[in-house]
């Protein structure tokens, strides 16, 4: 009986072991169909029952119901995309692609559910008199926005252009990132043994590799992928070469015929206009950002023209001494884009090199997980126990209680190892999300990576970058660990897209503090503490070519702005766009954007990054100006500011606005000159280096 089988399915069932974790060791890959069968068709019941009540809207009957709902359907999904990254088998992947279009299919249609959106904009039109609590309100106007953006309201010819736009856009969006692939194979530098001057020995033996499977075996291939490149750029010594795949690099998308993304690109822009137009905004950059902590597209460009003349500034200085060391050399030309990675690199070389081999001995995976426990109680009282009772979908993963106050306040998974079922890459996610509603929950957070395990009976060692991504992540972690609000859909790491990286990218700072490094950066074999010369090197490499790294960024994020914000995009020539707006920021000749228009897949190929990609230096701003903060306290530790940061950002979720919530943490809005200080910037840092 079909019944059976699902009160039987052990995704579904009560889940009664310690902490109530997903009891892994029952879950089979072959419960995962079933299981979201039942709980899917169980998740739409309850919506509809939702719309179809009887009885008048209120906030508990409409609002806290479609947060209870789904709940089955939240438990399965969890599990399964969890262990499809980090478990995979050939089952789980089969079924990842059937389940994502139903599960969007899924969502759409309760977003377009009219009787169940009438109930929510009767509530959403009279909150100011329903007596509602910050946090409800805060709730009721999310789901409100989140259905209006998604069409809820309109007209069903309105409705039927959203979705006509919506589907043109995916396949749109999925050729766009085909051509840039297409380009990228078709091109290949073929090189002999007298073309590789300067190249490292990794390099020149993946380009072996490379030609030998491209059916030429003996010679050497660059390509355009950026792995191979980059490098390339960075270190050949023959400018002709560099020129040659420099300019085929840049014209990715742009080479005529069925590649070409012109078109595409333009298209895109202007149903996005379109969108946005019929959900009632003034272009698609307002229609994005009206979502986010910026809230307007003048807000970013505020921010990216703020940082836009002192990174013109430090670049002009850095071309010079590019140019005099190119001089030196004997060369005759002014520095073009093909050349200022080459000559960066010979200088960073001669200024910083670190060895990573003399860091590493430093830096101990434990020691490092240490190390971020440490900072975690220091400054919010978490204390963490490991646990060796608890089945998990691996062995090779570590757990851990977490008490806060003598209290269990969450469980803590650390994946660190790669292995072959693992996809590449770090990550935060959980298995359960915090709430408060019916008896609460607790969350279960787990810190993905990918550490190159030690040998047999050896520790395994970190790069300092590992360790960087260690507490970046584990700054998402307790981002969701922290949690402390009522709604799961507020909860943890559910905030705004410019906002999700300021917890994670703060707690990168603390990594970097002498007393936690004297402490814990101890030599695996003598214990002896990591020398203080090193990492004073390691630190002031940071602010190298922080120029060039700057403009190029931040000349591709202003020009997305610039096609997203055009209100009447009808014959639109992206790359006259694109020249027109280098042209106004005076972006110098010898650097190029990080992305060009016919290649810019983080704003063409889906949606994520339109109109978003100013966040990367957004959230950085908030972490630069955010740890000044404790500084400016005397104390990196500082409890008084630990606790405002903790109480206004790692446990708030998005219960409040993410702007309010920087200001009560900061007491103030936040500024660009902590971030310019970081990226040597700053006038003083320039006149000193
Ligand atoms: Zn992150």
């Amino acid at each position: 009986m079909a019944g059976t089988q699902v009160a039987e399915n052990p995704l579904l069932g009560p889940w009664d072991g310690p902490f109530r974790v997903p009891p892994f060791a029952r879950i089979g890959s072959k419960d995962f169909r079933p299981a979201f069968e039942a709980s899917l068709g169980q998740a739409k019941a309850e919506v509809a029952a939702i719309a179809e009540n009887p009885q008048p809207p209120s906030f508990a009957n409409t609002i806290v119901e479609l947060e209870r709902s789904g709940e089955n359907l939240d438990k399965a999904a969890s599990v399964f995309f969890n262990l499809v990254s980090t478990d995979a088998d050939d089952e789980l992947e089969a079924l990842e692609r059937d389940i994502a279009p139903v599960l969007s299919r899924h969502r759409s249609e309760t977003f377009l559910n009219e009787k169940l959106f009438t109930r929510i904009r009767t509530l959403y039109e009279a909150r100011e008199d329903l007596g509602l609590s910050p946090e409800e309100t805060r709730l009721l106007e999310r789901t409100y926005l989140n259905f209006i953006r998604a069409g809820a309201g309109l007209p069903a010819e309105k409705k039927a252009r959203l979705a006509e736009i919506g589907e043109q856009l995916a396949s749109l969006g999925a050729q766009f990132g085909q051509n840039v692939l297409a380009d990228e194979k078709s091109w290949l530098m073929l090189l002999d043994a007298g073309d590789l001057d300067g190249l490292p020995a990794s390099l020149v033996s993946s380009a072996a590799r490379t030609a030998a499977e491209r059916g030429h075996p003996g010679r050497y291939a660059i390509t355009l992928l950026r792995s191979s490149i980059e490098p390339f750029l960075q270190f050949s010594a023959r400018r002709d070469l560099r020129e040659r795949a420099f300019r085929a690099w840049a014209a990715r998308g742009e080479n005529e015929g069925p590649t070409d993304n012109r078109a595409v690109a333009a298209q895109m822009v202007k149903l996005r206009a379109e969108r946005a137009k019929l959900l009632g905004y003034d272009s698609f950059a307002h229609f994005r950002l009206a979502d986010t902590m910026a809230k307007t597209p003048q807000a970013a460009l505020e921010l990216l023209e703020s940082v836009w003349p002192p990174a013109l500034r430090r670049a002009a200085q850095e071309e010079e001494a590019l140019q005099a060391l190119a001089a030196a050399e004997g060369g005759n030309f002014t520095i073009q884009p093909w050349d200022w990675r080459y000559y960066a690199e010979k200088q960073r070389k001669a200024q910083f090199d670190l060895d990573e081999s003399e860091l590493k001995p430093y830096l101990k995976l434990d020691a490092m997980v240490e190390a971020a426990f440490f900072a975690a109680e220091r400054l919010f009282g978490l204390t963490f126990v490991e646990r060796f009772d608890i089945p998990l979908y691996t062995k090779e993963a570590r757990v851990f209680e977490v008490f806060r106050e003598e209290k269990p306040v969450a469980l803590f998974i650390g994946d660190y190892l790669a292995r072959p079922s693992k996809r590449s890459g770090a990550w935060m996610s959980d298995f359960r999300t915090q709430h408060r509603l019916g008896e609460g929950q607790l969350p279960i957070i787990v810190n993905v990576m990918n550490f190159s395990p030690g040998g047999e009976g050896e520790p395994t060692l970190l790069s300092f970058d590992d360790a960087r991504t260690l507490f970046h992540e584990f700054g998402h972690g307790l981002h969701g660990m922290l949690s402390d609000v009522t709604f799961p859909t507020l909860a943890g790491t559910n905030v705004a897209r410019d906002f999700v990286e300021f917890p994670s990218q703060l707690y990168e700072h603390w990594l970097e503090q002498p007393e936690l490094l004297r402490r814990y950066a101890r030599h695996y074999a003598t214990g002896e503490p990591i020398p203080e010369a090193l990492i004073d090197k390691l630190i002031a490499a940071r602010k190298f070519n922080q120029g060039f790294a700057t403009l190029e960024y931040a000349a591709s994020a202003l020009v997305d702005l610039a096609l997203h914000l055009d209100p009447n995009p009808e014959e639109l020539d992206v790359v006259a766009l694109e020249r027109r707006e280098l042209a106004r920021l005076g972006m110098p000749g010898a650097v190029a954007m990080r992305h060009r228009t016919p290649h810019f897949q983080h704003i063409f190929s889906g949606e994520s990054y339109s109109a978003g990609y100013y966040s990367y230096l957004w959230s950085e701003i908030l972490d630069a100006d955010g740890f000044e903060a404790f500084r400016e306290a005397g104390d990196p530790f500082d409890p008084e500011t630990a606790r405002r940061l903790r109480e206004h950002v790692y446990a708030a979720g998005d219960s409040a606005d993410p702007e309010a919530a920087y200001a009560a943490f900061r007491g103030r809005a936040p500024t660009p000159e902590a971030l310019l200080r970081k990226r040597g910037l700053d006038d003083a840092a320039s006149d000193a280096a």
